[in-house]
């Protein structure tokens, strides 16, 4: 199968391009470079650079490359970025996945598997949190990405396509081999801005310590970026069996605080650094633990990495030898 990945060169899109090669897959990357790194491209995928808003481009690869299937990772993810400059999500999460989903039609492209995110919940009432359960996003990164799966919805109604979308929850962590792992300027998540402190000495800030959680601090659900790669390959192996279109949360189903994951670190890294508790950023809820129990179910999906102390690990290593 010839598998499109639009932006593969970003944090999980290359991650799931190393998982697609190792199977045997071929695969097309196109990739603007906004936010991705050449360096993250295999070496053994075509690569293209371009935008996904620019619809002769677009066709332009999905007629000469005799596509398959396509897995869409090319979206801009930063939630604060996205309160400050939502327009700048809306046009290239929204416009742009209309611009392909016009090419696919165009081409008869009847399989997409898309990255979709836990911010769809908002605040969720129950916990662990069931894809059938209330979306209401408390930021613009959210929305942009619920409207997606709602367009994906409609389209693959009016024509012939199917798509799965999967909703993860906190990706962290990197390859086994080192050779890739998360690089976002500025970085913002907590697990690569712990480590990063850990290896150059500064302080950690903990985002608010009064919430309604164990210690106060914000509990989340860390699932490995390869155990999510791999999600994405056995989604497409759903749809290519004829399975009808599906949503699926993507975590571990176990919740850490920020407490833990900086102590966790702290062991990992064989170090302590200074903490400063300041205030609450905006938009963050409590809790966020997913229930997977579908994507097991149905994709016989099952995460490798269970220990966050190994996702750590893989973390740390790529942090203090590869960075590009
Ligand atoms: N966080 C923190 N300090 C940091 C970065 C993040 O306390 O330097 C907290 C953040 O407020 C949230 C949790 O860590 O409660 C996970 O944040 P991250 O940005 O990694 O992922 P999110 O859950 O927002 O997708």
């Amino acid at each position: 199968m010839k598998v499109l990945v639009l932006g593969g060169a970003g944090y999980i899109g290359s991650h799931t391009v190393y998982e697609l090669i190792d199977k045997g897959y071929d695969v097309v990357i196109v990739d603007n470079l906004s936010t991705g790194h050449i360096e993250a491209v295999h070496k053994d995928a075509k690569f293209y650079k371009g935008d996904i808003r620019d619809k002769e481009f677009l066709n332009n690869v999905l007629k000469t490359e005799k596509i398959d299937a396509v897995i869409h990772f090319a979206a801009n993810s930063l939630v604060a970025e996205s309160m400050t400059n939502p327009l700048k999500y809306y046009d290239n999460n929204l416009c742009g996945t209309k611009v392909l989903l016009d090419a696919m039609v165009e081409n008869n492209i009847d399989k997409i598997v898309f990255s979709s995110t836990a911010a769809v919940y908002g605040n969720p009432k129950n916990i662990p949190i069931l894809e059938d359960d209330e979306t209401k996003p408390l930021n613009t990164y959210g929305e942009t990405k619920l409207s997606m799966e709602k367009m994906f919805k409609w389209v693959s109604n009016a024509y012939n396509m199917r798509y799965v979308s999967l909703r993860y929850f906190n990706a962290c962590g990197a390859h086994i081999s080192g050779k890739i792992g998360e690089a976002h300027n500025p970085e913002s998540h907590l697990i690569p801005t712990v480590l990063k402190s850990l290896i150059s000495d500064n302080t950690i800030k903990i985002f608010g310590d009064d919430y309604n959680t164990k210690d106060g601090t914000c509990v989340r659900d860390y699932i490995h970026v390869t155990d999510l790669a791999n999600a994405h390959i056995l989604a497409l192996e759903y749809l290519a069996k004829g399975n009808e279109s599906n949503i699926f949360n993507l975590g571990n189903g176990v919740g850490f605080s920020v407490k833990e994951i900086i102590d966790a670190s702290e062991k990992v890294a064989g170090k302590e650094v200074p903490v400063e508790v300041t205030k609450r950023r905006v938009g963050d809820p409590d809790t966020l633990i997913a229930s997977s129990a579908k994507a097991k179910e149905l994709l016989g999906w099952k995460p490798e990495f269970t220990d966050v102390s190994k996702i750590i690990e893989t973390a740390y290593k790529w942090h203090k030898n590869n960075r590009f």
